[in-house]
């Protein structure tokens, strides 16, 4: 593995050149049809630090190509699940060996922290391509005696779906995009992989990593572009079979509408307004410290974040007095510090947002209890930010801003019934949080809330484990035996014995 002191060089090793980054069609390194480029900015120093191609609907067409001759031919499908394994292992392998390069990327080109990139989003990659490196060779049908009176032998088969697209988001770019790969690997899939336009560095050196790992060409290919353009060309494409989407509500339900042209598959993980409950007997230390954490992780720039806060009447001075000491305490800065504990927003745009939604909110009475702008810095920071007074019709309360922003509410002892009806009046349902020392506190409402994930005193979330969305959080679920199983078909396979 690297160590900490080689990540400059780690830096010239990436960018080479000061050519736009190539894409990865077929096994070779292209330029867009477009022949343009979109500027990489770091968005600690608001500063350009490389270009990728605008990759366009005819770049996406070759890649479809690509992947489609590479399902349907060639070394691909004859490779059994033992085989697959063996390759993603060794993709994993490289992945480690290069972590501190990735964790650089990840650091410059989303702003994450570079030592929690490390650690959670590239040796996390690992692990996550390791865990569904296993499920390659593992994934069987079943014997099934049939009902009716005729002699046969009947067994399903799982088989890869096909060729699917994977559209990525900028929060979690190489975590995100290993964890669709790995599953479509390990399914059988061919892909074109299509990072966010914002955070397309590590996925492109990913891409690297499969050639030297061996993958057959075409089995992998990375389109880099703008959502509008190259994600809405291959959610479009009438050669793709399925889409693996994680991103906005907004853009999920458009793809509903193009998966519509072929019927493709959709998985779709999209926002979140999750709930943190925190009940009067809740350990103080441990629900302050994992309350804030569930809204200012990644710069509060997660699905998952627990962003409404409510907090029992009993505790509630207590708790919102060590809370906002705890936010005000977080060490914000740029992410190759050392010292920094959350970076900045991932684009100027973000920053503007989170800003917006703030404001808004103070002129409809809420009250900043702690945190606030940053404006002393040319990149895009944001303190953590707590608001109180804020009423359940507020868009604070009910739209996701993805930023380090929560709004904190007391409830009342016996008001147990409202605080739930409260927790679940949003339109999404990713996940949840829950602080007591009281069992069946705790399971009545992990039972009653409407979420895909339901995490008590600080649990964490596992890449063994479902996660996705009830209601407008999305379709399907990612990780797990779930997320190998959503690129695979069901094949019924019955022959009557003479
Ligand atoms: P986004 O929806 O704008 O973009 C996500 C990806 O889709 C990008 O690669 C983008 O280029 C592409 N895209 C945009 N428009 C498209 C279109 N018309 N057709 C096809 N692709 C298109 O989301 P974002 O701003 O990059 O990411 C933040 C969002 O992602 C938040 O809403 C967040 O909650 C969600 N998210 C969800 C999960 C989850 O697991 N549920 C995880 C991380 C992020």
């Amino acid at each position: 593995m690297q160590d900490a002191s080689s990540w400059t060089d780690g830096l010239q090793l990436a960018f080479g050149a000061d050519q736009p980054r190539r894409m990865l069609i077929g096994g070779r390194w292209l330029e867009s049809y477009s022949g343009q480029s979109i500027a990489v900015v770091d968005p600690s120093t608001a500063s350009p630090i490389a270009s990728i191609q605008r990759g366009t609907a005819a770049d996406v067409d070759r890649a479809v190509a690509a992947a489609r001759a590479a399902f349907e031919g060639g070394e691909w499908p004859a490779m059994n699940g033992t085989a697959r394994e063996r390759l993603m292992h060794k993709l994993a392998d490289l992945i480690e060996t290069n972590s501190a390069e990735f964790a650089l990327l990840e650091a410059l080109d989303g702003g994450k922290p570079i030592a929690a990139a490390h650690q959670a989003d590239v040796l996390g990659s690992v692990a996550r391509l390791r865990y569904a490196a296993a499920w390659a060779p593992r994934l069987n049908g079943q014997n099934i005696e049939p009902a009716v009176p005729l002699d046969m032998h009947c067994y399903t088969r799982r088989e890869a779906c096909g060729v699917a697209g994977l559209i990525v988001p900028w929060n979690f770019p190489l975590a995100m995009a290993v964890s669709k790969l790995g599953d479509a690997l390990a399914a059988g899939c061919t892909v074109v992989l299509k990072p966010s336009e914002l955070t397309s560095l590590a996925t492109l050196r990913l891409g690297e990593l499969i050639g030297e790992a061996g993958f057959p060409d075409g089995v992998v290919n990375i389109v880099t572009g703008y959502g509008s353009e190259a994600g809405q060309a291959l959610a479009d494409h009438a050669g793709v079979d399925k889409i693996s989407f994680t991103g906005s509500t907004r853009v999920g339900k458009q793809l509903v509408r193009s998966a519509a042209g072929n019927l493709k598959r959709l998985t779709l993980e999209l926002g979140g307004k999750s709930p943190a409950i925190v009940f009067a007997d809740a350990d103080l230390d441990l629900s302050v410290r994992g309350v804030l954490r569930n809204f200012t992780y990644n710069s509060g720039q997660i699905c998952a974040a627990g962003s409404r806060i409510f907090v029992h009447r009993a505790v509630y001075e207590p708790f919102l007095v060590a809370l906002a000491d705890a936010a005000s305490a977080v060490r914000v800065g740029p992410a190759t510090e050392d010292f920094t504990e959350m970076g900045p927003l991932v684009s100027e745009a973000q920053r503007d947002r989170v800003r917006d939604y703030i404001a808004g909110a103070v002129e409809s009475g809420a009250t900043v209890v702690a945190g606030g702008a940053m404006t002393e810095t040319e990149g895009y920071f944001h303190r953590p930010t707590i608001l109180a007074d804020t009423r359940p019709d507020m868009a604070v309360r009910r739209e996701e801003i993805f930023g380090p922003v929560a709004t904190i509410s007391p409830f009342e002892g016996d008001e147990f019934a409202a605080v739930i009806r409260e927790a679940n009046d949003t339109d999404y349902g990713l996940s949840s949080y829950i602080y007591t020392r009281d069992l069946s506190a705790a399971h009545r409402t992990a039972r009653l809330i409407r979420a895909g994930t339901v995490r008590i005193n600080g649990a964490a979330l596992d890449h063994t484990m479902p996660f996705g969305g009830y209601k407008q959080s999305g379709w399907g679920r990612e990780n797990g035996c779930e997320g190998v199983l959503s690129f695979t078909e069901l094949k019924t396979v019955m022959i009557a014995l003479a």
